[in-house]
């Protein structure tokens, strides 16, 4: 079984607890204005347009289909600026044993992995079978998602997950919807099967600098719910790696740290005491 790699970080202490390596899967069930790495949401169709742009050719055209050869790639992403389909030729996939192979050399300096995307539940049938072999080897596993895949439907999965690092980007219906192109519905369905199952790790929502009424219609919602169960983190909106067409409606301003500080203590009054600002 394979499934397409956009990126993995060797050490990373910032998904999750202790210090993880984080796989990031292309491919994406949201499309969301203030997306930070927009080129893992769609996958690359081959039109060849990022090709010409490569100033060490490591990319081609080989029976069709673009090709990339990681060893000339000097990472300058000109690429991925020229890509308009949201999308990345810089993709491997992978096998879970390749995958296995790439972390293994990590094994002794890492609590565990992080899988992220993209959207990682994409491939939850992989997943599970990465999982079973992480185990193995002594590792935790966590999931990083944006919720919009019934996690109900993974129960060999989930036995073998660790925690769910939960993106709630809104709680009204219609505001998440313009924001993700996506119903919230199985995000918070799948919020209340997390903790009711006890594979919350922690919920995360990003504090929009045009937006103060949605942000704390959705914070005092998490709030409620999650309560003491697990970490809400606040992530401050910064407007870097934001697609164009994007920055309008988000702004380009960090959000308010004094609106990101009410909010937080609200999120605290209603019960939710492991709430922190990023
Ligand atoms: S990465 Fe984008 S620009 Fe390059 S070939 Fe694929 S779709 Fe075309
Ligand atoms: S990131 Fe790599 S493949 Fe993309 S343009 Fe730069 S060198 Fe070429």
């Amino acid at each position: 079984m394979k499934a397409p790699v956009n990126k993995i970080i060797p050490f990373s202490n910032v998904d999750g607890p202790g210090n993880r390596t984080s796989i990031f899967f292309q491919g994406c069930s949201f499309k969301c204005w203030y997306c930070h790495n927009p080129e893992t949401i769609h996958r690359c169709n081959h039109c060849g347009d990022c090709v010409a742009g490569c100033p060490v050719h490591a990319l081609s055209i080989v029976d069709g289909k673009v090709v990339w050869d990681k060893q000339k790639c000097v990472q300058c992403d000109l690429c991925i600026h020229t890509c308009k389909m949201m999308a990345s030729p810089k993709i491997e996939e992978l096998e879970v044993e390749e995958l296995i192979a790439r972390i293994l050399p990590m094994k002794p300096f890492i609590r565990g992995i992080t899988v992220s995307g993209g959207e990682c539940m994409l491939h939850a049938k992989y997943l599970e079978e990465l999982f079973r072999k992480v185990k193995k080897l002594g590792l935790t596993c966590l999931i990083d998602s944006n919720g919009s895949i019934d996690f109900s439907r993974y129960i060999s999965l989930m036995e073998l997950c660790d925690g769910v690092m939960l993106d709630v980007k809104a709680y009204d219906p219609d505001f998440h919807l313009a924001l993700c192109d996506h119903s919230n519905d199985r995000v918070i369905k799948n919020l209340h099967y997390l903790l009711e199952t006890n594979k919350l790790q922690e919920v995360r929502t990003v504090i929009l600098p045009k937006y103060p009424q949605e942000n704390l219609d959705t914070v005092s919602h998490v709030a409620q719910i999650i309560q003491d169960r697990c970490d809400y983190k606040l992530l401050r909106y910064r407007p870097f790696g934001v697609r164009e067409d994007a920055l309008d409606k988000m702004g380009r301003e960090i959000a308010d740290e004094e609106e990101c500080e009410i909010l937080k203590k609200k999120a605290i009054e209603l019960g939710a005491i492991h709430t922190i600002i990023i």
